[in-house]
């Protein structure tokens, strides 16, 4: 008897398996739209010009690949800290955060969610209905008991606020509450700003602890209005975690890139956490990896690179709010016309509404691959596909 035939066999990741089964399907005109990546219109994953610029610039320096310190390299940190929080944000002058590079923003949730743990075990994280898959996972996993407030109203095609702010009003003083930032995943509807300040009071009140996961900054309106929130918490004096994610935004998935930082009420306070984060995170992977750190520091300090990297990022937005109108008229072209809704979702996905018996036929009758929740990676379509798309969807829906 081994020790390891106590391991049970773990069902496959629901978003990964899909990629297992598309890769198997020999049809060639099937499409993915269950991963969240953004392609290109060739099908293919873009190696932004920006970063090619950076990393050519980085190869040609010829540097020797040392250690990183435990809390990432200091021209990356610096650079993230501006464009999160504004280069003259009176909150970085007064040392109140505490920011550390990690490995994408999973990483960041999760060295988050340990120093959460580890400071009150007992607590409850509270995350949206829906939600991104790990984000359950992944707080379960650290050690919590987690629930969920309500978030997405499928009759409304939007959120249902009211519900939402009675479940925050409803949490227990100590609560943590994961939000997301800027588009979120996988509804694509997003509070206003209006609604944010009730939701920033009524946490404050309530004594509950933000973590604001912000993965899409600068898919939704813009890299500022995007990050419009966190400006909304620092003003409101309150403590709060932030896991930002350069996976998307510089098209650097592999690298393993993202940051997480802790706002606090005192520069002694934000010395304390660092060193506590600082140590999950030697105890876990020493310290972080230095190529995709490199590339954002150079883009972000570069003004030229900051330029181009900008306008290819608000390229990728538009495109993409593009790709969405074309699908809704290709759909009206098929007499589907209740799903215009999907043009002013946010963000790489559609909550497109479809059942999972429909979902279940686009796969198996169409080729066209996506979650069984609905969730449709819009970010995936491209004028090769769209049409095929759209006939699909139409025929599941007749
Ligand atoms: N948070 C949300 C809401 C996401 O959608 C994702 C990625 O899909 C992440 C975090 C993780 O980002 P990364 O791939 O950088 O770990």
């Amino acid at each position: 008897m081994s020790l390891f035939d106590r391991a049970e066999l773990a069902p496959a990741d629901p978003i990964l398996g899909l990629t297992e089964a598309f890769n198997a399907d020999a049809r060639p005109e099937k499409v993915n739209l269950g991963v969240g990546v953004y392609l290109g219109e060739d099908g293919k994953l873009p190696l932004m010009a920006s970063v090619r610029e950076a990393e050519e610039r980085l190869v040609a320096q010829r540097k020797p690949k040392s250690y990183l310190g435990i809390d990432g390299m200091p021209a990356f940190r610096e650079a993230v800290r501006g464009l999160i929080f504004g280069t003259e944000a009176q909150v970085l002058a007064d040392a109140r955060v505490a920011t550390v590079q990690s490995l994408g923003g999973t990483g960041a949730l999760k060295v988050g969610a340990d120093l959460l743990h580890q400071l009150d075990p007992e607590a409850t994280v509270l995350i949206s209905d829906p939600s991104w898959e790990n984000h359950r996972a992944l707080f379960t996993r650290a050690g919590f008991k987690v629930e969920a407030y309500r978030y997405y109203d499928p009759e409304a095609k939007g959120i249902d606020f009211d519900g939402l702010l009675e479940d925050l009003r409803a949490a227990e003083p100590g609560t943590i509450v994961v939000l997301h930032a800027c588009c979120h995943n996988p509804t694509g509807y997003d509070l206003s700003l209006e609604q944010w300040d009730q939701i920033v009071a009524v946490l404050d009140e309530r004594g509950l602890v933000p973590f604001l996961d912000m993965a899409y900054q600068g898919f939704g309106f813009g890299i500022a209005e995007d990050g419009a929130v966190v400006a909304k918490f620092v003003a409101s004096g309150q403590d709060f975690l932030l896991s930002t994610s350069y996976s998307k935004s510089f098209s650097l998935y592999g690298e393993r890139i993202g940051s997480l930082s802790v706002v606090l009420g005192s520069a002694d306070s934000a010395k304390r956490v660092l060193s506590q984060l600082k140590i999950t995170i030697r105890t876990n992977y020493s310290n972080p990896p230095t190529l995709g750190a490199a590339l954002v520091a150079t883009v972000l300090t570069d003004p030229d690179l900051r330029a181009s990297w900008e306008t290819e990022l608000g390229g990728m937005r538009s495109r993409i709010k593009e790709l969405r109108q074309v699908l809704v008229d290709g759909l009206a072209a098929r007499g589907i016309q209740d799903m215009g809704f999907i043009a002013g979702q946010l963000g790489m996905f559609s909550y497109s509404g479809l059942t999972k018996d429909q979902m279940v036929a686009l796969r198996t009758e169409h080729a066209v691959y996506g979650l069984d929740s609905g969730r449709m990676c819009v970010a995936a379509l491209n004028t090769g596909n769209l049409d095929r798309v759209a006939g699909a969807i139409a025929s599941v829906r007749s």
